[in-house]
């Protein structure tokens, strides 16, 4: 049997010598691995090319373990992003991501249409500032969007003092009423601020009123408390590069 989907590459690997095996993102099956075989060209075998950073429409054929790939075009091309090494680098952080936090067989359009902004924002020249705006929409996405704007034990607006996020149930508590948990992480006031004007702000007025600091700040608090609440422990790759 052979069906037809759209799809985006996630992350591809060497099968034997003659196939690769290739996970791709669909809209309506989820995450998904396919089987590709490499064209022989003048005796010598040759990766398939399948790009990153492009969406696809493949014609697959269910098999036991794999399904595989019988044709594949491109569907839409975000090209542009392979001009610039740090739009690379940030396409690559968030396939990254969303193949570690995608279950198998399980589709999620939000997830999908939110990779395909992405790749639009990437390939219209927008580079790391996304990523806390990304991330933060990810968030909502899985119904794990924390409420950072009152305090929960005193009720007050805690933009001016920081305070601590219960990584575990979501509870936020001012800087003077304290942590609430072991799980609580601290957050600056500066960096409370930042995270409350995610929803509000577009992306380039956030980067005139905060600094490069706050924004990996944001990124690596965002990132720890997506992995926390999904039970993902092993380390990001792409993050190290990115701060580098
Ligand atoms: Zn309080």
């Amino acid at each position: 049997m052979t069906y037809k989907t759209l799809g985006i590459v996630l992350k591809k690997m060497p099968y034997g010598e003659k196939q690769s095996i290739v996970f791709v993102f669909t809209p309506d099956y989820g995450k998904i691995k396919i089987i590709v075989d490499k064209k022989k060209v003048k005796n010598r075998f040759r990766v398939e090319e399948l790009e990153l950073f492009s969406e696809y429409i493949f014609l697959l054929k269910k098999g036991r373990n794999f399904d595989k790939c019988i044709e594949s075009d491109v569907f839409c091309s975000y090209s542009k992003i392979i001009e610039n090494y740090d739009q690379i680098l940030c396409a690559e952080y968030f396939l990254e991501i969303i193949y570690m936090i995608t279950p198998f067989f399980i589709p999620d359009k939000n997830i999908y249409n939110l990779l395909k902004k992405i790749f639009l924002a990437l390939s219209m020249g927008m580079g790391k500032e996304i990523i806390p705006t990304v991330l933060m929409n990810l968030i909502k996405i899985l119904g794990l969007k924390p409420s950072l704007k009152l305090c929960s034990k005193c009720g007050f607006n805690a933009n001016f003092k920081g305070g601590y996020l219960d990584f575990h149930d979501g509870i936020f508590t001012c800087h003077e009423c304290g942590k609430n948990n072991i799980s609580s992480f601290f957050i600056s006031a500066k960096l409370l601020s930042f995270l409350n004007s995610l929803d509000n702000y577009k992306v380039s007025v956030l980067k005139k009123n905060y600094s490069k600091m706050i924004f990996l700040e944001a990124e690596l608090f965002l990132r720890k408390y997506l992995m926390f609440n999904l039970g993902i422990s092993s380390e990001l790759k792409s993050a190290k590069l990115l701060i580098s």
